[in-house]
């Protein structure tokens, strides 16, 4: 069976074609609406015009979709599954809309269609990981709990550490850090919506929710709001200068710096926590963008953590080695390629 797994952002499309598991080619569509590729429509008949050159005729369409409230089971996408994820989209807004808009683009395609959800893999989490501390009526009415994201990347490293005590640093443009006990998972910092957490390009991570009562207080408006806490805060905020941790690094700015500075402490406190959590750690792994290509804020996270017996082995991360810890290290420190699109073909594999 040959799938299209596609993982669509508001500017980029990620592609992989499958056939089972076996990945047969992939791609990258970046700065849609920003380059010859006007929009997600003109993007995505590009892909249908690779696979025409190549002779591939596609038997399902498989969508990472991040948000889908209390269905996280992977789904063939119909009407209803439709309206869960257009129902959803107040809560990712940097990604159900998008990803909405390309499914009903591929309908065109005529085949199957397929949602993966990004909360899949945390829907067993333990009652007190996913309790908000809210009236509990409140929560209850409105389903307010934690669901957790990015749990397609998650998965594929906790299938590489299937044993013992592992945190997982999915650090992206959107970050989030996992607690895993023997491949499953126990907590994750994204939450009830995409902006919990662990400093993110534009988002803030977790906030003092005084914050938005003082800032609603002073006049700002509910859309001014979700524009500064999906647009404008995380590294752009605190930087002034942009979400992107390569124009971070390059820079000699001190805003530069201090949103760098955040953003690892942000992440060591998560890591600590958790390793609490999880009452010891066997292995911290590294993942996507930033974890996969940044030796220096691996080893900035790492500087805080020598009390847990880390050794980083500097010549081993400056090579973005698989294995960054050394012999001794009581912790193994792991750099992998996330593979979303491998999960999410496995999932659409067992429904179709
Ligand atoms: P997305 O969530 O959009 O898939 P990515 O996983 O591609 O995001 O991560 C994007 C982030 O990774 C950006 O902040 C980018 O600057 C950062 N990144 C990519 N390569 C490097 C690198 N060599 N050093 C530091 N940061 C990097």
């Amino acid at each position: 069976m040959i799938l299209l797994v596609l993982n669509v952002g508001s500017s980029s499309i990620k592609y992989a074609v499958f056939d089972g598991e076996k990945r047969l080619f992939d791609g990258l569509i970046e700065k849609i609406g920003d380059s010859e590729f006007s929009n997600h429509e003109f993007a995505l008949n590009k892909i249908d015009d690779e696979l025409s050159e190549k002779n591939i005729s596609v038997d399902a369409i498989v969508h990472r979709v991040v948000h889908g409230g209390n269905i996280s089971e992977t789904k063939i996408i119909d009407d209803e599954i439709l309206k869960v994820i257009k129902d959803c989209c107040d809560l990712a807004p940097l990604h159900n809309p998008h990803e909405l808009n390309a499914i009903e683009i591929c309908k065109k395609f005529d085949v199957p269609q397929v949602a993966v959800f990004d909360t899949a893999f945390f829907a067993n989490l333990p009652r007190k990981a996913i309790t908000y501390a809210l009236p509990q009526e409140l929560t209850d009415n409105n389903n307010i709990k934690r669901f957790g994201f990015h749990g397609s990347s998650h998965k594929f490293i906790s299938e590489n550490f299937s044993k013992g005590k592992t945190i997982s640093c999915h650090l992206g443009s959107g970050c989030s850090v996992s607690a895993i006990d023997n491949g499953n998972p126990v907590d994750v910092s994204l939450g009830f919506s995409t902006l919990d957490g662990v400093v993110m390009g534009t988002r803030p991570g977790s906030l003092d929710s005084g914050i938005l009562l003082c800032l609603l207080e002073k006049g700002h408006s509910l859309d001014e709001l979700k524009d500064i806490l999906y647009n404008k805060s995380g590294l752009k905020g605190i930087s002034r200068i942009s979400n992107d941790m390569r124009t971070l690094l390059d820079s000699n700015d001190d805003n530069a710096k201090l949103a760098i500075d955040v953003f690892v402490y942000s992440v060591q406190k998560f890591i600590g926590a958790y390793a609490a959590a999880l009452n010891g750690l066997d292995t911290l792994a590294f993942t996507a963008g930033i974890g996969e290509n940044s030796a220096i804020i691996r080893k900035r996270i790492c500087e805080n953590l020598t009390y847990l017996g880390l050794e980083l082995d500097d010549n081993k991360n400056n090579n973005n080695e698989e294995i960054i810890s050394t012999e001794n290290s009581k912790v193994k420190v792991a750099v992998l390629k996330t593979d979303e699109e491998l999960i999410m073909a496995r999932e659409a594999l067992n429904i179709l």
